[in-house]
Formats: structure tokens, C-alpha cells, sequence
């Protein structure tokens, strides 16, 4: 019956984001200063793969008085689709995800030159090195910065028209990646303290309603408890679709702007509408795993 936010799902909460330590343009402490800045209550750091930007992160929420949940977006691979998995509220310092995500890094390199091959093929050399540039950390070289590289030559117009164009599934540039196995995700994220979010659903549409099921389930059968609704990645239809599916399955709900960088980004830090009310919100369950 009540139909006002309540005080939990009103909470300007982002807990999305990246910086320069994997794919976003911003360090850690710009970040934070943005998130305080845009009154955003409660912010989580969530670079790909990598929590090296953790403790700085937090020692920049503490200065500025703002509440920070560890986190990280942890690349699977699950069916021939591509999932991520963010965790929230872990310890940045367990062993056992800080070795699983050293081996989910492990192969990028690889990767980046064999979708340069492929670009030089169709007739866009040079994919690599200029990748490389625009990488504040090489070990993270990812998708992203090859296209600001085709964005900075003039190849494309922006990097919307780089994954329409380029490095998708279909188009030059792609280049298919084991990444880790969902279960095995979920299990360190849980193992270091945190929860396990499924990050924007609505971007694995290839799957089609059977394969987003069986992901659901898969999910929830490793550990995974809660989705993210709310997301820069999804339309306000897709709010409503994934706030039902989260109902549904007993799902705790997320909310996160994936802000990447002031230039390409949407959605800025703590932007997003709130939470639907009628949703629990994953920081209810995370209370004790927030570091002021
Ligand atoms: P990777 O981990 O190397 O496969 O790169 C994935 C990253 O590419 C994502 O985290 C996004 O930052 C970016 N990305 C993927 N799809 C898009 C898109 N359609 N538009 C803009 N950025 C995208
Ligand atoms: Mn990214
Ligand atoms: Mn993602
Ligand atoms: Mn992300």
C-alpha cells in the first residue's frame, strides 16, 4: 500500500562504476569527489577484473565523508555469451578472488592483438598500439580502449558507433574469450564477504528468454543473490521488466550509473532514478561491509 520510496530504496546509492584502473577515464579519487560532488550516499568502485583501485577508492570516500562498499565487475563466460558479475561489499584482499581474477586477466593481451589482426584485415592497422595508449593499466586492456582509439583516428564517430561497427559478435574486430565460469565468480565474490550481483540483464538479449532463464537460474544456483534494475545499461521499460523478475525470483535489487568517463558515459554518477520502492535493495544486506 505504500507507494512513497522508502527510506532504503530512496538511497542515492552507484554502486557501478569505473576508473582508470580498468576501463573508465577518471582515477579513483576523481570518482569519488564526482560521486560526492553529485550527492551521490552510498559508492562502490567496480573496475573489470582488477581491485587495485580498492583502497584507494575507500580512502578517498573516507575523506569526503562518503559511505563506500569494496566492489569489483568480474567478466564470465556462460554459454557463448559474455556475463558480468559484480560483487559488493568484499574484502579487496582475499586471496582466493585476487588469484581467480589474475587468471581472468590473463589472456587480454592476447586478445587485444589478435582483434587488432582482425581490424588490420579489414583495413584499420594499427589497433593495438593505439589501444595501448589509451590503457592506464595494460593488463586491463579491454574492448573500450580500442574503440577510443578508433574514435580518436576518425574511424568512428563515438564508441556507440564503434560496438555497432566493430568488436561485436558478426563484425570485424571480434575476437570470441573463455572468461571465468559463472559459479566459480559467485563463489569468490562469496568467499571474500560480498554478494553477487548480476549486472545489467537486459544487456544479454542474444540469449533469448530461455537462455535468460537458464542464466537466472545458474546464478542463483551458484550463490548469486541479487540483479541490478536500475542501471545506466538499461531503458526505463527494462527497469520495470527486470524490477518484476527480481519480485519474482526473490532477487535483492541494484542500482549503478556504469559511469565511465564524463565524455561517454550516459548516465554521470548517482543520476539514475531511484529503486522502485516495492524492491530490496542489496545494501540491506551489506550494512555490516560498508566502510565510513
Ligand atoms: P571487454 O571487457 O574488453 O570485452 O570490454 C567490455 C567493455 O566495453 C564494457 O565494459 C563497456 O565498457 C564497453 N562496451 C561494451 N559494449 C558497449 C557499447 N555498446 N557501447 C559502449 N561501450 C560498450
Ligand atoms: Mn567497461
Ligand atoms: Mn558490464
Ligand atoms: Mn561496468
Amino acid at each position: 500500500m505504500n507507494d512513497a520510496p522508502g527510506p532504503d530504496t530512496a538511497l542515492n546509492a552507484d554502486l557501478h562504476s569505473h576508473s582508470v584502473v580498468s576501463d573508465g577515464t577518471l582515477t579513483p579519487e576523481a570518482l569519488a569527489e564526482r560521486a560526492h560532488r553529485n550527492g551521490v550516499q552510498l559508492w562502490s568502485l567496480t573496475d573489470h577484473d582488477e581491485l587495485a583501485g580498492q583502497h584507494r577508492a575507500a580512502a578517498a570516500a573516507r575523506r569526503l565523508g562518503l559511505a563506500y562498499l569494496c566492489g569489483v565487475e568480474i567478466s564470465v563466460s556462460f554459454a557463448s555469451e559474455t556475463v558480468h558479475i559484480v560483487g559488493l561489499g568484499i574484502d579487496p584482499d582475499d586471496p582466493t578472488l585476487v588469484q581467480g581474477l589474475a587468471a581472468t586477466r590473463d589472456g587480454r593481451d592476447r586478445r587485444a592483438r589478435l582483434m587488432a589482426d582482425a581490424l588490420a584485415q579489414a583495413g584499420v592497422p594499427g589497433a593495438y598500439e593505439g589501444a595501448l595508449r589509451f590503457a592506464g593499466n595494460p593488463a586491463l586492456i579491454s574492448r573500450t580502449h580500442v574503440a577510443r582509439h578508433l574514435v580518436e583516428t576518425g574511424v568512428c564517430r563515438d564508441t556507440g558507433e564503434v560496438f555497432r561497427r566493430f568488436l561485436v559478435p558478426g563484425q570485424p574486430g571480434y575476437v570470441p574469450h573463455r572468461w571465468a565460469a559463472l559459479d566459480a565468480a559467485v563463489g569468490w565474490i562469496r568467499g571474500a564477504g560480498g554478494v553477487a550481483v548480476l549486472a545489467h540483464p537486459g544487456r544479454y538479449q542474444r540469449l533469448g528468454s530461455l537462455g535468460e532463464h537458464a542464466l537466472f537460474e545458474a546464478f542463483q544456483a551458484a550463490g548469486g543473490e541479487a540483479v541490478e534494475v536500475v542501471t545506466g545499461s538499461h531503458s526505463p521499460d527494462q527497469y520495470a521488466t527486470y524490477a518484476e523478475l527480481a519480485r519474482q525470483r526473490g532477487l535483492m535489487a541494484s542500482r549503478g550509473s556504469d559511469f565511465h568517463s564524463p565524455q561517454e558515459s550516459r548516465v554521470d554518477l548517482g543520476g539514475l532514478p531511484p529503486l522502485p520502492a516495492t524492491l530490496v535493495p542489496v545494501w540491506e544486506a551489506l550494512r555490516t561491509r560498508v566502510l565510513r
